[in-house]
């Protein structure tokens, strides 16, 4: 697989692909095919759920992880999996599911870039987009007590999303150029020659693999719930939905 379609088109729900491997484990199956729509969990995004269907059958997927061997898309069991390598199949996602984590993931991005813009002190350094409990870290580089308005930040949102929405893209760039944007970030990345950012129009780009929606005008309903202080670092808890 070179780049998996997920990461070219946040929307596409249904995808025929070929299965290139099938690996039995004990109740469950990893079956790995040659490009897929599902996402696999990890940089705070959950995974995609969806079925697989092979010969008109449906199989559930329950799980989707990246190995090494690949992005693998775990199935329960059934006899008929384990002689389906080189076969077609259809993949279809849980769109709702897909659309609510792009919304959650995002967000993330456009709270992270505000705060930054308000504080040059503040950088991005964690991200979770669980939409059940989705919240940012800042870190400072300086130490400071500096607090920060809940409603100032969401007014900020409510211009970005309501009154001027802005269109997100992701881009492939030079490692230079990532290292010259972000040098804390760039050192934490795998030095690959070019690195996929998520570029928020008017804000620094930032590396990231995961699902986003076009346009901020989807992030309707977006709140900061609360900003909590531990030592250098602001936890920004936020909700979507
Ligand atoms: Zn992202």
């Amino acid at each position: 697989m070179t780049t998996p379609k997920y990461l070219s088109n946040t929307y596409l729900d249904e995808l025929t692909v070929n299965i290139t491997r099938v690996i039995e484990m004990d109740d469950s199956v990893a079956m790995y095919c040659d490009d897929t729509i599902f996402y696999p969990q990890g940089g705070g995004q959950p995974c995609d759920l969806g079925v697989i269907i092979i010969d008109g059958s449906e199989h559930r997927v329950h799980h989707v992880e990246s190995t090494k061997e690949g992005i693998a898309h775990i199935l329960e069991a059934h006899p008929s999996l384990l002689t389906c390598a080189k076969k077609q199949c259809i993949q279809r996602i849980d769109i709702q599911r897909r659309l609510l984590n792009a919304k959650s993931h995002t967000a993330g991005h456009l709270i992270s870039h505000i705060l930054e813009e308000l504080d040059s002190n503040l950088f991005p350094a964690k991200g979770h987009h669980y939409p059940s409990d989705s919240y940012i870290e800042m870190i400072e580089t300086e130490r400071t007590n500096d607090s920060y308005s809940v409603d100032l930040i969401n007014d900020k949102i409510d211009a970005l999303v309501e009154s001027n929405p802005i269109d997100i893209l992701a881009v492939d760039l030079d490692l230079a150029q990532v290292k010259s944007l972000r040098p804390l970030l760039s050192k934490l990345i795998p030095q690959n020659t070019q690195i996929r950012v998520i570029a928020i129009d008017g804000f620094k780009p930032v590396p990231c693999g995961g699902t986003h929606v076009r346009c901020t005008s989807e992030l309707k309903g977006l709140r900061i719930t609360r900003i909590k202080r531990k030592k250098d670092r602001l936890k920004v808890n936020y909700s979507i939905n």
